[in-house]
């Protein structure tokens, strides 16, 4: 089997209602796919969570003209050939982000072409049902926030999530009261997650947590900057909340400090930018070494959020008991037409859990007309 052809679509949709987390102001969704064709009909689909022209223009111009007659179903020799390629200039951001979307792309020919679902040749699945959070809680204009987030945990909570994040940057005071209040309204069986996107220096994180800590937090995430590990050791040493954070991180080479020195309890690499598949799974081993939930972010189109389910769902339960319960993966509750529309087969979600897509592949049907009409959006 050849790599015949590779193509980039850079995706993009108005919002119904723009929206905003701490480091900024959304009114359009926008994502990158790319299709790697091949000389026996198979094709798989990536996609990099990244700026979109850049990292499309990484793949068509500089990465994907280099592989072209390649197997793509050796992705470890093709992970490295072009981790190589890159190396000197760009070992972390966009061409690993570039890198991660043709890695998914190599799995998911190399599954399809075994006729299997991806998360067979990962290791397998313990269970066909992966229970997941609900991401939400932006921050928005149209209405109080105190409104907002109480109707958003009484809908989570309704459609069977046993937890969900809250976003968070907004000064320590109003960020406390709208935890609160969420907390309030979901009781205390549910669990609850907080997400600063990196909006704080240690001293207003570890301020936020004082005030939070005992709402029963499952994690803080990203509470200090994503190039700061020392920050986390110094926010954890002095909160009794749990730190997450990664889905700014690349490759093993960039989780290993963190790792190392447990400046992370969750670990979220996003494979749509950490490497891909081949890296994410490298990732996981390290952080087992130190006994660290890996918990993949993922904020993207059915694409993403396939790549991120099959690779979950193959990881084994830390630590191994037989009453081990899995940790929840993201599930993004936030306007985005990337996950339903751009496919004929949506993933399925059920009491808030993701049914693991069962056909070849990542096992998404890709609807090629919706894709060109997201395309053509100005
Ligand atoms: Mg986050």
């Amino acid at each position: 089997m050849k790599i015949t052809g590779i193509e980039t679509f850079i995706l993009r949709a108005p919002l119904e209602e723009p929206f905003a987390y701490s480091q900024w102001r959304f009114t359009h969704r926008e994502t990158t796919l790319v299709e790697v064709r091949t000389s026996e009909g198979i094709t798989g689909w990536g996609e990099a969570y990244s700026a979109s022209a850049p990292v499309a223009a990484a793949i068509d111009r500089f990465l994907g003209p280099l592989i072209m007659g390649r197997d793509p179903r050796d992705v470890e020799d093709l992970w490295q050939f072009l981790y190589a390629r890159g190396l000197d200039y760009g070992p972390k951001g966009t061409l690993v982000a570039a890198l991660s979307a043709l890695d998914i792309a190599f799995w998911d020919i190399k599954s399809k072409a075994a006729g299997v679902p991806l998360y067979r040749l990962l290791g397998g699945a313990k269970s066909h049902s992966v229970p997941c959070y609900a991401t939400g809680f932006y921050f928005s204009e149209s209405e109080p926030l105190e409104h907002r987030f109480a109707r958003e945990a009484q809908t989570y909570a309704s459609e069977g999530f046993t937890a969900m994040k809250v976003k968070v940057g907004l000064g320590v005071e109003r960020d406390a009261g709208l935890v609160e209040l969420v907390r309030r309204t979901i009781g205390p069986q549910i669990g609850l997650m907080i997400d600063a996107n990196h909006a704080y220096g240690p001293v207003d994180a570890v301020a936020l947590g004082r005030r939070v800590e005992h709402l029963d937090i499952t994690w803080f995430e990203e509470p200090v900057s994503p190039l700061d590990p020392e920050g986390y050791l110094q926010v954890k040493q002095k909160i009794a909340i749990p730190l997450a954070g990664g889905e700014c991180e690349f490759t093993r080479f960039g989780f290993e400090p963190w790792l190392r020195k447990r400046a992370i309890d969750y670990a979220q690499p996003d494979l749509c930018a950490c490497g891909g598949i081949t890296e994410g799974m490298k990732i996981a081993t390290l952080a087992s070494l130190h006994q660290i939930h890996v918990t993949p972010h993922a904020w993207g189109s059915a694409v993403g959020q396939a790549a991120a389910l099959h690779f979950y769902a193959a990881r084994p339960k830390h630590p191994g008991t037989l009453t081990a319960e899995r940790k929840l993966i993201e599930c993004d509750r936030s306007e985005n037409p990337f996950r339903t529309r751009i496919v004929e087969n949506p993933i399925r979600l059920e009491r808030g859990s993701w049914l693991l897509p069962e056909e070849p592949g990542l096992g998404l049907r890709i609807d090629r007309a919706e894709v060109e009409r997201f395309r053509s959006a100005p």
